[in-house]
């Protein structure tokens, strides 16, 4: 693919190129924090703990070929134009038998594509994003990986409240991995390029390289097998977000991956209390275009997006269209088989639709914790008790409140009952699709509060809880969010 080779970083436009080489930042004083051998012998790389330099781009051998790619993208429903990797730089890739693994430091500086930004990231958003994708990956959410985590030893100037009053916080590096960060922007720009055969070339890279599921050669209909099969790992992706109770927060499409990984950790964060309407991002109020009941719809728009993109691919809009369509209905079809499996149903009985209905109006009227929820129901239906569930609410609930999730939890029984599993296979079921640890906001708050001032204890703690989602480690991390932090949310300031 045509790339930039002059190492020139300047802000720009880089019209005729994908890529330009770029060099890391001159970090002189990096202390590595964290690194994920697991990972690292997975993909190939063994133990690179002792490559501490490498892992926070510290002195590299002159002969590296690091780089940034551009990409373009809809950021909250408008044309962005010229995107790129502002502060994610190419270290390259690793082959592992047949594994490829695309390998990027976040934070180590600025590219052309940084626009007015720095290139940094901060202790703070590096440890979100460290913590949390690790944390989908245990969960069994397809997502980019963390390898590693360092501090640069720099100050990065940060004005999180967006209070004029900017404050200096520690830069970090993190390394983190995927099979590719192939984004839905990268085939945006080049279709708004008018770039037809590049588009071509990048669509044949991506469906030999990352889609064995489509097939390639002497397949007429290759093209729409491929956005078939991109639907298909979105839609997987986006269920997945809803059983765990994840919300994005930035849903543009720059920010979606074209392999149907979660990508991206900026102002996301786990749902607490159940709210259809939750948005962790303060810069996307009041329009909560990105709200965890929004990320279906949300997806499907990214979808169209790129279908638009890729048109001049298949010239043929009534096939996409049909496929887009598809999506909605089995997004649906996927959502009931997915809160089924949260409840230990066996199969979607035509009546489990209502109940479900009446089972979210009570979420959400009554703000209970959906993670903790689901855990009281994890038990034979006899030893289920109404009083249990006062641990998932956020305020006190009036009797009629009261009164209605009992009716929901008699339902559930009732419903129960019906199962042509037994109830061992059904509490099986629940309880590897409902998690007994979820990263909570909160708690990451707290991590890097501690961190911040050099203290490790809980990111560690942390870490080992999130190895462990479907395991009730740390009791004490087993709780709904403490009242004191009702106010936070995420943060969009990274
Ligand atoms: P995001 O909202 O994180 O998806 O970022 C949108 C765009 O801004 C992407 O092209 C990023 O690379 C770029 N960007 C975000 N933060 C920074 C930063 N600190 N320095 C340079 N570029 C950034
Ligand atoms: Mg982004
Ligand atoms: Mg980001």
């Amino acid at each position: 693919f045509p790339g930039d080779l002059s190492g020139n970083t300047m802000q720009r436009q880089t019209p005729d190129v994908m890529f330009c080489s770029v060099k890391p930042a001159d970090f002189i004083n990096t202390e590595l924090i964290d690194f994920n051998e697991n990972l690292s012998v997975e993909i190939g790389l063994g133990n690179l703990e002792s490559d501490k330099n490498f892992l926070a781009a510290q002195d590299l051998p002159d002969n590296v070929e690091t780089y940034a790619t551009a990409y373009a993208g809809h950021q909250f429903g408008n044309w962005a134009g010229q995107l790129g990797d502002g502060r994610a730089i190419y270290a390259g890739e690793v082959q592992n038998g047949n594994k490829q693994t695309e390998i990027q430091w976040k934070g180590a500086g600025a590219t052309p594509y940084s626009r007015n930004a720095d290139g940094r990231a901060v202790l703070r958003s590096s440890i979100r994003e460290y913590l949390m994708s690790e944390a989908m990956f245990h969960l069994g959410v397809p997502t980019t990986r963390a390898l590693s985590l360092s501090k640069t030893g720099e100050d990065v100037i940060r004005d999180i409240q967006y209070s004029g009053n900017p404050q200096k916080e520690q830069g970090a590096v993190v390394v983190r991995t995927a099979e590719s960060f192939l984004r839905f922007g990268h085939f945006e720009l080049l279709s708004a390029r008018k770039q037809d055969d590049l588009l071509k070339e990048l669509a044949d890279y991506a469906i030999d390289n990352f889609f064995p599921e489509v097939r390639s050669e002497n397949n007429s209909t290759k093209y729409i097998d491929w956005f078939q099969a991109i639907c298909n790992r979105t839609l997987k992706m986006i269920i997945d977000w809803y059983r765990v109770g994840f919300v994005h927060g930035v849903m543009n499409t720059d920010n979606m991956s074209v392999l149907g990984l979660t990508i991206d950790y900026g102002p996301y964060s786990m749902m607490d209390g159940y709210d259809l309407e939750f948005t962790p991002n303060t810069t996307d109020l009041p329009g909560r275009r990105y709200a965890f009941g929004k990320q279906g719809q949300i997806s499907h728009w990214n979808l169209a997006t790129l279908a638009n993109a890729i048109f001049p691919l298949i010239n043929d809009a009534e096939v996409l269209e049909k496929i887009l369509d598809d999506f909605g209905k089995q997004f649906w079809v996927k959502h009931d088989k997915m809160l089924a499996n949260k409840f230990g149903f066996d199969e979607v009985l035509k009546e489990d639709e209502k109940f479900f209905t009446e089972w979210q109006q009570t979420m959400q009227d009554l703000t209970l914790d959906y993670t903790l929820f689901f855990q009281q129901l994890e038990k034979p239906i006899s030893e289920i008790k109404i009083e249990d569930f006062s641990n998932s609410f956020y305020r006190s609930l009036n009797e009629i409140e009261l009164k209605k999730l009992s009716n929901l939890i008699e339902k559930y029984q009732a419903r129960k009952l019906k199962n042509n599993i037994s109830e061992t296979e059904s509490l099986e079921l629940m309880s590897k699709t409902n998690p007994k640890f979820i990263l909570r906001n909160y708690l990451l708050f707290e991590a890097i509060q501690e961190a911040e001032s050099g203290n490790y204890e809980m990111f560690f703690k942390l870490k080992k809880a999130l190895e462990n989602p479907y395991e009730n480690l740390f009791p004490e991390f087993n709780k709904k969010r403490p009242s004191k932090y009702d106010n936070q949310t995420g943060s969009s300031q990274l």
